[in-house]
């Protein structure tokens, strides 16, 4: 009988309250397909500068690198939020995991479930159908690039007073980009066969690195069709005509704006989960935050969360048809009318609004 070790990090806010029915979902999932999950719970966060000072304790980095994959809910809360760049923050924990699990690779499916397509403030003819996976590099770029903030002689402007000046730098190694660009060539052969590969070509010379990188990734992927484009239209090509995409290849920073951009398609972030690949342990995460301002409250949708755990199931377990399960599940359960608060709508039946723990009891 396989038996995994799973890393969970429940994080801040609604965290500790969503991972509780993810793995109630692994649990069940196990029991019916004959494997058994061991839990190793560790902090992050906000939790954990509150405990140890630091928002990624070594200890919980060392435990997520032994463990077969990790289970993370959120991290931050207004408790934590300073302008005070020596202060440590929630959010520093997870760019530390991701850095230090060598995750390079996010993927954010975007799903519509035909039960919420009224949701969406796009008209469902439009996002009917809709079903792409954001591929985003995660380790470069801008986030991570030489940064700086300084007074100098020219940074107040015209009366030659010292001002205010900072610079960020964007950067892209070739290695970089062609294992990023391999992961959506690999990700588009399993799926619908199209890549979009998303740059700025015509100003920023990264881009132009990242194109010339991606087309000769492309030439080993004769199968898979390569369309590039330039990122201010893809942000409006998304809202646009949606279906139009099936995997988007995208750098790091460009990514984050357009994943949270296409996360509104669906109507719900609540509902959107998310993955970070790279050549060791693998982390999954719902897409939204923690919700500070419901927390505690038992009423935050866990469908997101549990939706990480079928990528889970997907992605580091090979328990395709487990995964299936749960995307099954959680369609019946929007079908039969079940809502939590934030996806009810004008004609959901009052009786059906549910809180966190009885929605991960539906999905069981
Ligand atoms: P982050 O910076 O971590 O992305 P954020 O402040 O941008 O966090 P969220 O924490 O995701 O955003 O919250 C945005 C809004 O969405 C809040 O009103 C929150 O209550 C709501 N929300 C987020 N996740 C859920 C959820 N799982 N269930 C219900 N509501 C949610
Ligand atoms: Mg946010």
């Amino acid at each position: 009988m396989a038996n995994y070790n799973v890393c969970t990090l429940p994080g801040d806010g609604i965290g500790p309250e969503i991972i509780a029915e993810g793995i109630k979902v692994l649990d069940a999932v196990g029991a019916k397909y004959g494997a058994t999950f061991s839990y190793d719970e560790r902090l992050i966060g906000g939790a954990a500068i509150d405990a140890t000072g630091n928002p990624l304790p070594e200890e919980t980095l060392e435990a997520a690198r032994t463990a077969d994959a990790v289970l993370l809910a959120a991290v931050g809360g207004p408790k934590w939020d300073t302008t005070d760049s020596s202060k440590p923050r929630p959010e520093q924990g997870l760019l530390a995991i991701r850095k230090g699990l060598g995750l390079y690779t996010n993927l954010r499916p975007v799903r519509t479930f035909a039960a919420l397509s009224d949701a969406s403030s796009l008209k469902p003819e439009v996002i009917d159908g809709v079903d792409l996976m954001i591929v985003r590099e995660l380790t470069g770029g801008l986030y991570f690039g030489k940064r700086e903030r300084f007074f100098d002689e020219d940074g107040a402007g015209a009366d030659g007073a010292k001002g205010q000046r900072a610079y960020d730098t964007l950067e892209y190694r070739e290695y970089e980009i062609e294992r990023i660009a391999r992961q959506a060539f690999e990700m588009a052969k399993v799926r619908n066969g199209r890549v979009h590969s998303i740059d700025k070509a015509n100003v920023l010379d990264t881009s132009r690195l990242w194109r010339e990188v991606v087309h000769r990734v492309a030439a080993e992927y004769p199968e898979v069709e390569l369309i590039d484009m330039l990122v201010d239209n893809t942000a409006m090509q998304l809202i646009a005509y949606p279906r139009q995409f099936d995997v988007v290849v995208t750098e790091n920073m460009f990514g984050d704006i357009l994943s949270d951009e296409a996360s509104m398609l669906t109507g719900s972030l609540g509902m959107l989960a998310s993955a970070s690949l790279g050549d060791g342990t693998a982390l999954y995460e719902p897409s939204h935050g923690s919700a500070p301002d419901i927390a505690g409250r038992g009423i935050a949708n866990p469908l997101a969360q549990i939706l990480s755990v079928e990528m889970m199931l997907r992605y580091s377990f090979d328990m395709a048809d487990a995964a299936d399960d749960i995307a099954r599940a959680v369609a019946e359960v929007l079908d039969e009318g079940w809502r939590t608060g934030d996806i009810k709508q004008a004609d959901t039946d009052p009786n059906q609004v549910v809180g966190t723990e009885r929605m991960g009891d539906l999905v069981v």
